[in-house]
């Protein structure tokens, strides 16, 4: 069998595995997925917890416990007047890859086009809009993290058209005083294109108030927003990260000791 490693490398300081170590133990393998294309969902990684498959809604559900928005034709869409929906699993630091499409038939402008979005821990939201030839508030189109920063770029396709979502979400942890000791961070790729790189949120994303921080559970439901317009969804998938085995353990910082 060949040489996997080393015994005899020097420990480093605060890690748990000499360099090279021999005992550490491998990744688990997981099969990538594929990607979508404008006609058909791609497969997600085999490691992935399916959210939503396009014809099984069963992992969501409605603020009033009922899920009432439309299932067909390998999509969910927004339903008129059928509110928000949330997983009825709950969530931490998660990679989330969502496919949405804005209603081909375009009405209204600015925010009315198009909007809905998708929120981690019920408070964080990635903005879902039209932005297609769109101009609104510079913070509250496509792929912003709502009134608190635009994306770097606009990468939206047309009206109609399949678009991806690919977000990195770091929870955010409270003391038991309920100060923040680490803020909650975002990564958005949207339809493949870095929008949002390690994007330190400022608390949550209030529509109606500044951003602000409150201390809430470890673990909430993802929801997506109900704004009225007939948005689409597709494959849906999640994957909760976990950091690799060996990594090097945080350091506890000269005030905490
Ligand atoms: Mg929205």
């Amino acid at each position: 069998m060949a040489r996997l490693g080393y015994d005899d490398t020097p420990m480093i300081p605060g890690w748990k595995w000499r360099v090279h170590d021999s005992t550490r133990p491998q990744p688990q393998v997981v099969a990538p997925g594929t990607a979508s294309t404008p006609e058909s969902a791609g497969r997600p990684p085999s490691d992935a917890i399916v959210l939503f498959d396009g014809r099984d809604a069963s992992k969501w559900t409605g603020r009033d416990g009922r899920f009432s928005w439309k299932v067909e034709n390998g999509y969910m869409e927004v339903a008129p007047g059928a509110g928000d929906v949330q997983t009825t699993v709950e969530f931490g630091d998660c990679q989330l890859h969502l496919e949405w499409a804005a209603p081909t038939v375009v009405k209204g402008e600015s925010q009315g086009r198009g909007n809905s979005g998708v929120y981690f821990m019920e408070k964080y939201e990635v903005q879902i809009l039209d932005s297609y030839d769109n101009p609104t508030y510079f913070d509250g189109q496509c792929a912003s993290i709502y009134k608190q920063t635009p994306p770097m770029v606009n990468a939206c396709r047309k009206p109609g058209e399949w678009q991806t979502y690919d977000i990195v979400f770091e929870a955010p942890r409270f003391g038991n005083d309920g100060k923040v000791i680490k803020p909650a961070y975002m990564t958005v790729l949207h339809n493949g294109v870095l929008v949002q790189n390690h994007f330190e949120l400022l608390g949550g994303t209030y529509y109606d108030r500044p951003p602000a921080y409150a201390k809430h559970e470890d673990r909430l439901p993802i929801h997506i927003q109900f704004h009225g317009n007939p948005v689409r969804f597709r494959n849906i998938w999640i994957r909760e990260i976990k950091p690799p085995e060996g990594k090097k353990p945080e350091q506890k910082k000269a005030t905490d000791q």
